[in-house]
Order: structure tokens, then C-alpha cells, then sequence
């Protein structure tokens, strides 16, 4: 129940939920069931369990609510979970049934419980794709090989194959081949290791993954998923190689963050079959799929898109084209204010604890320690952009968790990164070179500069038609971005708050 994970009807009849399951006739069976028990004289109730009490069930609940209530301290479902189990041991049925009912009818009503069932709907909304019928055709996905065994092409690799389909891993040469299947069976094994892999799906998972040099194995692939640098130039050679040797019909897909896909599509003789699949790192771990439409995708190949992603554990969400799509986009947003916050005179750990206070688990620096400072400079130097403080931090060769000093210092041994000294200094000396007298920043103010400038984006996208609707923006930002599902999204977050108020504030 803290789980919130569903039973399966062969785990409820085990656990005496449901009476019988069947896979044949429904009404058949239960009809005989009902029979069977209307004529069997005993009348057996729900109440009647407590009777069933063994001895050792209260210490084994206490045991097991303690611990629900530690990994969740501020869930209030969880308390009443607890509250309304303990019950069992110590009252009436019927004054259990009054303490549930009057539980429930308060957490229904909490604005937490009201977000997530908006998240829930959202996601599903998802699926409903404007201008795209219901009844499109869809293409066969049987076979799809991933270009490039990076950090993306091996966890996207690895997605297949935890689907059941093979795949195909390509890369530039044998040892950076080899590099990225170590890669994938160094994670499976990690998996096992911890005992949520069993060594069977272990051996099939890798019984599917194939590694070979050059685009030509892409050939009888029916998806091609490119993962390959973040480089236009390499992405329109790849595409335009692809172009010569897929076979037709191939919906051929790139994982670019932020490259212009029509751009991508247009060095192919078939700009209908391109599209863009944006996976998050870890690939194999992150729901979000945003799923990119170029304007000549063709519908057969977005639809299909679609349900392979959802056959590859994912949430797919249609974006448009621009740069960074809907994700990357906004955080371009909060990363901007987050580094101008620091100038102004907040410390990186104050940023952190506003976000993670606000329902965050980690905040924008740890985060950006966590990913290493190096990629976003780079794309900052690309763009001719500099951010003062993270640029001094990268020359100083504060990388991040990977250099041992980023936005923290990571001393050997410690759980995350602790307060640098040096980083304060510096950024002191920042602030003085461009003549901001730094003051304290409220953690409120800190949330509102965070988070209204990424709603204010996400308006902009949504005039744009980059998203069909709020709730895709939502979505996004709950499954890729760690933005608490209680709180429903930017989107929501900004019409409770009030838009006029988010106005005002900006
Ligand atoms: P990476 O540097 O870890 O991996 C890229 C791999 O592609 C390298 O192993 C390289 O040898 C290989 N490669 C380069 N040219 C190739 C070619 N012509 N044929 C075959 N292989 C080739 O990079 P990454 O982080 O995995 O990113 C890959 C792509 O995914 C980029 O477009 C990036 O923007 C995007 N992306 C990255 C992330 C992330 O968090 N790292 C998230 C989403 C999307």
C-alpha cells in the first residue's frame, strides 16, 4: 500500500484478495463461484480476518511502518496508512471502517493527492496527439540499432534489449566498440549484483545486444537511433550515410539535446522517416521520452514512434522543433537565474536547499556536479555565452562530482559535497568585479526566481505549439526532470500560485 504498486491477480489471489482468477469465460467463472459460494453455507466477511491475527503480525507491521515512515517523513498518506493498519490490532472493524473513511476524506481533498491525479490523467493525455488519427498505420519495429556507444547509444541500447528486441550498437572503431558493450554488461551486472536482474534476463537481455564498427550494420534495422556527438555537421554525415544504407522504410531517429531535427532530416532523400527520440541519462533508467516532430514527419512514423516507446517502458511526449524542445528549453531558464542568483549574493547550497525544500530531491548545482560542469561550458562556448561564476569554476577545474570540486567539494569518503570556502571566495570576488553588493536571498524568493522564469517559457512553447498542452509540459518536467509530481508540474504549479501573481513577480 506505501508502494502504491499495483498486485497482479495472481499476487491478489495469493494474498486473498480476489476469490479466483480466470483467463477463460469471465461471467462463466464467476457465476460458478458464486454458486459454489452461495451454496457452501459459510458467509465469510472482510471482518471476519482479524480473527486470522497471527501471532508476530503486529511487530512485522510495526517493523514495516517504521520503515515507510522514515523513507517518507513528509507523506501524509503514509501516516494514515500507518495509523489506519495499527487500527486492525487495537479496534472494531466497524470503528477500523470510520478511521479509514475519515482519513481518506482528508488526504482526497489535499492539494498533494489533487496534483498527482491531475499527473495522472496528464500522462495519459499524452497519448491523444493533435492532427494525428487514432486509426494511423503504424510501421514493424523488429530489429533497431543505436549509433554511437556513449553514455546515451548504451543506455539506449539497453532500453531495446530490456524490450525484447535486438539491437544493433554501432561506433567508429573496435575499442571504443568494445568500450560501450563493457559499458552495457558492466550495468547489467551491477543490476545483478544488487538483486534486481536475475542472471536468466541478465544472458537474454545480452543475447540481444550486438556490437559492430561502421553505419552499414545499420542496414536491416527498422529504427536507428543516433547517439552520436552533439555536432551538426556529424549528425547531417551520419544522416546523410544513413540515407544510402537503411533499408526503406527505417524510421530513423536522433537523440540530439538541442540540434534543429528538420536540419537533420533534410540532409536524408526521406526527411519523412526522421524524427527526433530526446532519451534522458541514464537512458535505461529515465521515463521521459520526449519525442520529436519534424514538420515532414510522417504520421505513420510518429505513431509509431509513440508505441515504441511505450513498449520500451517509456512516456512519450510530442514536442516540436527549437532548441533544447520543451525540457532542456526551460532549464536553460532556471540554470540562467540560478547562476545570476549567485552573484547577487546566494551561496550554492542555499539555491540547492530552496529547490530541494520546494519538493526537488537535488538541487541545480548539485545536479550540475552530479553531470559534470564541462558539457554545458563547451555549449556555452559554442553559443559565444558565458556564465561569470560557472566559467571561473570550470578554469579553475572545478568540473564537478568527477574532479572532486565543483559548485562543492567532494572529500573522500563523504555522502554528496560539502561547503567550499574557496567557492564562496570566489564567488565574492565575481560579484565585486561586476559591482553587485551581494545580500541574503529568501529561499521564497529563490523558488519564485527558479521557477517563474521556466513557466514563462513553458507559455512561450506553448504559443509556439512546441507542446499540444500544459499537462505535456507537466509531464515532462515530472518524468525528466525530477520536478515533484505533488506538486503537478510547472504548469499547474503556476495557474495555482495564479498567473497573475507570476506576472507580477517576473
Ligand atoms: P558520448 O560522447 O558519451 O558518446 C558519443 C559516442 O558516439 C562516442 O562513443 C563516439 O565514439 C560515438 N560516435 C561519434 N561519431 C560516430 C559515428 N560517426 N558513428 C558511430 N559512433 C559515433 O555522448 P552522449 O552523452 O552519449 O551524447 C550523445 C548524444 O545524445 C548527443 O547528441 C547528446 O546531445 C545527446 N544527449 C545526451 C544526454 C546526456 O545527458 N549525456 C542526454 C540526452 C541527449
Amino acid at each position: 500500500m506505501a508502494d502504491g504498486v499495483p498486485a497482479s491477480a495472481a499476487q491478489a489471489l495469493a494474498l486473498g484478495i480476489v476469490d479466483d482468477v480466470t483467463a477463460d469465460d469471465l461471467l462463466a467463472a464467476a457465476r460458478a463461484k458464486a454458486l459454489e459460494l452461495a451454496g457452501s453455507g459459510t458467509r465469510r466477511q472482510a471482518r471476519d480476518l482479524d480473527r486470522q491475527l497471527q501471532p508476530g503480525d503486529r511487530e512485522a507491521f510495526e517493523q514495516a511502518a517504521a520503515e515507510a515512515l522514515k523513507r517518507n517523513p513528509d507523506l501524509p498518506n503514509i501516516a494514515a496508512l500507518a495509523e489506519v493498519v495499527r487500527a486492525t490490532f487495537t479496534e472494531t472493524f466497524e470503528a477500523g471502517l470510520a478511521l479509514e473513511r475519515a482519513r481518506f476524506i482528508a488526504l482526497v481533498a489535499d492539494d498533494r493527492s489533487k496534483a498527482l491525479r491531475y499527473a495522472f490523467f496528464a500522462e495519459r493525455e499524452t497519448a491523444r496527439v493533435p492532427g494525428l488519427a487514432k486509426d494511423t498505420a503504424r510501421r514493424q519495429i523488429h530489429r533497431a540499432a543505436v549509433i554511437g556507444a556513449g553514455t546515451m547509444g548504451a543506455g539506449i541500447a539497453m532500453c531495446f534489449a530490456n524490450a525484447g528486441i535486438p539491437v544493433t550498437v554501432i561506433e567508429t572503431g573496435d575499442e571504443l566498440l568494445a568500450r560501450g558493450l563493457d559499458r552495457i554488461a558492466g550495468t547489467y551486472a551491477a543490476s545483478v549484483k544488487r538483486g534486481s536482474l536475475s542472471a536468466e534476463d541478465e544472458a537474454r537481455r545480452l543475447s540481444l545486444v550486438a556490437g559492430q564498427v561502421g553505419l552499414e550494420a545499420a542496414a536491416d534495422a527498422d529504427v536507428v537511433v543516433e547517439a552520436a556527438f552533439e555536432d551538426m555537421d556529424l549528425k547531417r554525415q551520419i544522416f546523410g550515410t544513413l540515407d544510402r544504407v537503411a533499408k526503406p522504410g527505417a524510421i530513423l531517429a536522433t537523440n540530439t539535446s538541442y540540434l534543429d531535427v528538420d536540419q537533420i532530416a533534410a540532409s536524408t532523400g526521406r526527411p519523412g522517416d526522421v524524427l527526433g527520440l530526446h532519451f534522458f541519462s541514464p537512458a535505461n533508467v529515465m521515463r521521459l521520452l520526449e519525442v520529436v516532430r519534424g514538420k515532414a514527419t510522417a504520421p505513420d512514423v510518429l505513431a509509431t514512434a509513440l508505441d515504441l516507446g511505450k513498449r520500451l517502458g517509456k512516456v512519450p511526449v510530442v514536442v516540436g522543433v527549437c532548441r533544447g524542445f520543451v525540457g532542456n528549453r526551460m532549464l536553460a531558464r532556471r540554470t540562467r537565474e540560478a547562476e545570476r542568483l549567485l552573484i547577487e549574493g546566494a551561496l550554492p547550497h542555499e539555491v540547492d536547499a530552496a529547490l530541494t525544500g520546494f519538493g526537488f530531491r537535488m538541487g541545480p548545482f548539485a545536479v550540475s556536479d552530479l553531470a559534470g560542469l564541462d558539457i554545458a561550458w563547451r555549449n556555452r562556448k559554442s553559443l559565444g555565452q558565458t556564465a561569470p561564476v560557472a566559467d571561473a569554476l570550470c578554469e579553475a577545474g572545478r568540473l564537478g562530482q568527477k574532479a572532486g570540486r565543483g559548485y562543492y567539494l567532494y572529500p573522500e569518503g563523504a555522502r554528496g559535497g560539502v561547503r567550499d570556502p574557496e567557492v564562496e571566495a570566489l564567488l565574492q570576488q565575481v560579484s565585486a568585479r561586476l559591482g553587485v553588493t551581494r545580500r541574503p536571498i529568501p529561499a521564497e524568493e529563490i523558488v519564485e526566481r527558479l521557477v517563474y522564469p521556466m513557466v514563462n517559457e513553458g507559455a512561450r512553447i506553448l504559443e509556439e505549439g512546441i507542446a499540444a498542452r500544459p499537462g505535456d509540459i507537466d509531464v515532462i518536467w515530472i518524468n525528466g526532470y525530477g520536478w515533484p509530481a505533488w506538486r503537478g508540474g510547472p504548469m499547474r504549479y503556476a495557474d495555482q500560485v495564479g498567473l497573475k501573481t507570476v506576472a507580477a513577480r517576473l
